[in-house]
């Protein structure tokens, strides 16, 4: 995202106070520009370089029928978590084989659902889960390709909320159930095994628990033996890029997050005289994030002797991730400049938490100014809810000096219409 041209007002070719006057806000805009670069880096840096290689965009992270269309048209399959993301796909004419359908805890419905649909791949996160999918796949008479989701046992560099791969993590099989899982697997007729999956976190600012994960899945294939071994179509590395929230931020590069493990994963195969797997990634911060930002105005302001509060009009209702994770933001003051001081960034939600940025410069600012946070396309409009009754924003998309409205904003109408 160009900061200097969003402090002019501008977003690819756009006027940021003519979009407030045509959507309102808050305003969630995403920059096809960007994402379009973000699928890029994916291509160059991972499967390009590399046979045999697939992506999936971690649908969780921004869903909505149009940015799974627009992955879908540059070869990007889609990870799913749910029936409402399955049918979102569906809805979007989103070819089903491209979907792989992850989580924890699988309704029955849903496992129905996606074995009716005809979904590519079934991450199965624990042993009963395996037993469960087997007798409904059974009663359906439909088979399930599978992957079997371990837990890597290792800790992240990133915030506790957001480590998935640790033995105390609810995610994944353990070490000591894979092979009874494997076995298991072989002799279903139903259950089409067809390799394994890992994911350690997210937010993720170097390789260095992916490639202690492989490790340690190394050692559990070996133990397995030749029969194990063989049986690997694909090895899938879950997501976990991180990207820049502020300015300055040190993120990783698609390439050299995936050079160290594509090494030692080939490294491995060839020790065992075998064809390396497909190897399969499921990113979904890292294609939507910096795509995306939030666009708000600024309300009360409230200067303090020890502080200054500038209240914007949305809050913990478009942005749970400050609340839920700590995290941190950037904000830019939109066709204004001068000398900055230091403000507390709040929502206009009841709670304490509802803090947008601890500490943020800007310029002099008053009532019915623009802002802008940056990074928000991933895990916002997613996480988005209605406390204290406010609508969910609208999403648009700009691309040369053009809006497209991807989802319409809610309306007061719309907060009551299921009440009875
Ligand atoms: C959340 C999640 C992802 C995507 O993580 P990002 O950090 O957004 O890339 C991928 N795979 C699984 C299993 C996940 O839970």
């Amino acid at each position: 995202m160009n900061r200097e041209e969003l402090k002019l007002g501008k977003i690819d070719g756009m006027d940021l106070k003519e979009l407030a006057k045509e959507f309102g806000t808050p305003l969630y805009i995403y920059s096809k520009k960007q994402l379009e670069e973000n699928v890029l880096a994916y291509q160059k840096g991972f499967l390009d370089p590399y046979e045999r290689t697939r992506v999936a965009f971690a649908s969780k992270a921004f869903s909505c029928k149009a940015l799974y269309q627009l992955m879908a048209q540059r070869g990007i399959g889609l990870d799913v978590v749910s029936g409402g993301e399955i049918f979102t796909a569906k809805q979007a004419k989103i070819p089903m084989e491209t979907l792989e359908f992850n989580g924890n805890n699988k309704e029955k419905w849903e496992i129905e659902l996606a074995l009716e649909e005809g979904i590519g791949l079934f991450i199965v996160d624990s042993l009963e889960e395996l037993y469960f999918l087997e007798k409904i796949a059974k009663e359906k008479g439909k088979v399930a390709k599978i992957l079997f989701r371990l837990k890597p046992n290792v800790e992240t560099d990133t915030h506790a909320h957001m480590s998935t791969g640790h033995s105390r993590s609810k995610f994944g099989i353990s070490r000591k159930d894979f092979l009874k899982a494997w076995e298991f697997s072989q002799k279903s007729k139903e259950m089409e095994f067809r390799g394994i999956h890992i994911h350690v976190g997210s937010q993720l600012k170097e390789n260095t628990s992916v490639l202690a994960g492989l490790k340690n899945i190394f050692s559990l294939l070996e133990e397995g033996g030749e029969k194990v071994l063989s049986s690997i179509k694909e090895i899938n590395l879950g997501g976990g890029l991180g990207i820049s929230y502020v300015e300055g931020e040190k993120s990783i590069s698609v390439e050299e997050f995936y050079k160290e493990p594509m090494k030692q994963i080939e490294e491995f195969f060839q020790k065992h005289k075998k064809i390396r797997p497909w190897i399969s990634i499921e990113p979904g911060r890292s294609l939507v994030g910096e795509a995306g930002i939030t666009l708000y105005e600024v309300g009360t302001i409230k200067e303090e002797e020890s502080q200054t509060f500038m209240a914007v009009n949305g809050g913990m209702s478009d942005n749970l991730r400050v609340a839920l994770y700590g995290a941190k933001y950037e904000a830019l003051a939109v066709n204004k400049s001068g000398e900055e001081k230091t403000v507390q960034i709040v929502g206009k939600c009841c709670e304490t938490g509802d803090v947008l940025i601890q500490k943020a410069k800007l310029p002099e600012m008053e009532r019915g100014d623009l802002l802008v946070i940056l990074a928000t396309g991933a895990y916002h409009y997613s996480m988005a809810n209605n406390y204290n009754k406010n609508p969910i924003p609208p999403v648009i998309c700009v691309e040369d000096g053009k809006a497209e409205i991807w989802v319409k904003g809610q309306t007061m109408e719309e907060l009551i219409q299921r009440e009875q």
